[in-house]
């Protein structure tokens, strides 16, 4: 799938020509800190952006249900004008965008749970009310953003949600949150396709972040996920892979999304208060905006 005029519909003419310039050193290339580029970036990043549209696509044919796009490099990190943290092009946002431009569609719920902030998507869409942002990560950590008084300017007041999260938060902590979460806002935002930022960094054998997710913890969370969509968007679900820097507990979490997503009958989740997270929504600032 050609997709140069979408990517320019988020990025800037700027930033992609100078990748354009960079595609053709032959050397591999520190563009910042930790994101290197080489020959093959470029076409490997256009590749990803193409197949979550592809996806995207199939999803609103109705054609197939679930979607994951299991692609690299990762994009939630990736600003309109610069790309950073290992991503190059904002995936999900540019899933977005194209949502919004080719189906007319007017709330799309965009839920990251990767442990880092997505904060190229936050900026893509901080002053709409067409996408709700919904991010969990771990507080204090790469890229310092998603502070929870980051709730969105103008007419998207509200609709960037940052539940930044405590080290040593587990299964518990994360499927009340997720859970009370995907419970009220659902219904009252009443989305009309669910996209999800799938990072897998957040687990217990990831030595990138000090969560404490189990394996089991992203089947729940998918699970979770399904049963929103059911409810308010003809199950329209569409994940697309972000972190995950353990091989091994990485692809035993993304095999235990994809088991949840076949399974006929959604697992039930039962959602148990846990005192520390219950304070965190309790004095959250999106309190004003949504009832939670
Ligand atoms: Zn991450």
């Amino acid at each position: 799938m050609a997709v140069t005029d979408e990517i320019e519909s988020l990025h800037s003419s700027f930033y992609v020509n100078q990748l354009r310039g960079h595609a053709l050193r032959t050397d591999p290339f520190s563009y910042d800190r930790d994101t290197y580029l080489m020959e093959e970036t470029l076409p490997t990043a256009e590749l990803a952006v193409g197949g979550c549209l592809e996806l995207a696509d199939k999803i609103m044919a109705e054609e197939i249900n679930y979607g994951f796009a299991l692609i690299r490099p990762p994009g939630h990190h990736a600003e309109p004008g610069r790309g950073m943290g290992f991503c190059v092009f904002n995936n999900v946002a540019l899933t977005a965008k194209y949502l919004l431009d080719t189906y007319k569609l007017r709330r799309i719920l965009i839920v990251d749970f990767d442990i880092h902030h997505g904060n190229g998507t936050q900026e893509a869409f901080y002053d709409s009310d067409q996408v709700m942002f919904l991010s969990l990560h771990q507080s204090s950590l790469f890229p310092f953003t998603g502070k929870e008084s980051e709730t969105g300017e103008e007419d998207g007041r509200g609709y960037t949600i940052n539940v930044p999260v405590f080290s040593q938060f587990g299964d518990p902590e994360y499927t009340y949150l997720l859970g009370r979460l995907l419970q009220n806002l659902v219904e009252q935002y009443q989305p009309q396709v669910i996209l999800v930022s799938a990072g897998y960094d957040g687990h217990i054998d990831e030595s990138i972040s000090s969560t404490l997710l189990s394996t089991k913890w992203f089947g729940v969370a998918t699970a979770m996920l399904r049963q929103a969509a059911r409810e308010v968007c003809d199950n329209k679900l569409l994940f697309i892979l972000e972190g995950g820097y353990n091989p091994v507990s990485l692809e035993a979490s993304i095999l235990e999304t994809f088991n949840s997503l076949i399974t006929k009958e959604i697992p039930q989740t039962g959602i148990f208060p846990v005192k520390r997270a219950e304070k965190l929504l309790a004095q959250h600032p999106l309190r004003e905006f949504w009832s939670i």
